[in-house]
């Protein structure tokens, strides 16, 4: 469902209102359901190599990097989480990082640092994947920040672990979302508004769950989400 131009006086009454296009739709409980999309560098080489070499999803693609010389874009817990996790199949992995200033917490930091097949560039950003016309990432066009220095790295995958953006922007104000704009859930479906519960709104899949960001984990608090419609509007009915 198209969840368009909900405002926060729908999530008040009973039935919610949506406007889908130019028409008002009524309705008496509403599921969440809008995932969240990965954050990508923006490059239209990386935009095209995305399932040649390029992934935003180490625990889903990792298995395709065995044996292989890699690279972790990020320099957060997200990309050392990644990076780590994918040495279990890569030969060797660079973090690549575009500053020297890591968000990554400490323990993070430093069992990457510590790891033997894990090595770091900083202040380094990606200029351009190679191998677009091949249709198989060969390799990454690098520059130093601070020195200018432009080199090739010869890697066969790239992922990218610069976080994610849930599609919940159009909830802001109306339920609570957490500081990166997940929606807050209690019982992991349950929407919350100032801390209560908003009784017939509920979301599933990763636009609550920063942390699985699976589908067998979407489908399981869909149906979660999807049982307690049902029991809602049960209890409407009565
Ligand atoms: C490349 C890749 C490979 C993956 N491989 C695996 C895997 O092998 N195994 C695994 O378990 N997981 C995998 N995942 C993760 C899995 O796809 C997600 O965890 C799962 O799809 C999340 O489901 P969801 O329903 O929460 O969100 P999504 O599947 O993202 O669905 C959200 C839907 O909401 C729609 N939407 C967004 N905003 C709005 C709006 N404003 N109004 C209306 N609709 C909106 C979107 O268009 C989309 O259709 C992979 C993810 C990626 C990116």
């Amino acid at each position: 469902m198209k969840m368009a131009h909900l405002t926060a006086a729908d999530l008040t009454k009973s039935p919610i209102e949506l406007t889908i296009g130019k028409e008002i739709v009524q309705t008496r409980s509403l599921i969440i359901a809008s995932g969240a999309s990965a954050r990508w560098l923006g490059l239209p080489s990386e935009q095209a190599l995305i399932g040649f070499g390029v992934s935003s999803c180490a625990t889903c693609d990792g298995f395709f990097a065995s044996g292989k010389e890699i690279a972790v874009i990020g320099g957060g817990d997200s990309a050392m989480e990644e990076a780590i996790f994918l040495t279990r199949f890569a030969s060797k992995v660079t973090i690549i990082n575009r500053t020297e200033n890591f968000r990554a917490s400490r323990i993070m930091l430093e069992r990457a640092i510590a790891h033997p097949q894990i090595e770091f560039l900083h202040n380094t950003i990606v200029e351009e994947c190679l191998g677009v016309e091949e249709k198989d990432l060969k390799g990454l066009k690098l520059m130093n920040k601070k020195t200018g220095e432009r080199w090739t790295l010869p890697i066969s995958f790239m992922f990218l672990g610069i976080g994610h953006i849930p599609n919940a922007s159009m909830f802001a104000g109306q339920i609570d979302l957490d500081a990166d704009g997940y929606v807050k859930t209690e019982h992991n479906v349950f929407v919350t508004r100032q801390g209560v519960q908003l009784h017939g709104v509920y979301a599933c899949g990763d636009v609550q769950d920063r942390r699985y960001r699976q589908a067998i984990t979407a489908a399981g608090t869909g149906c979660m989400a999807a049982l307690e419609v049902e029991k809602y509007l049960e209890e409407l009915g009565r």
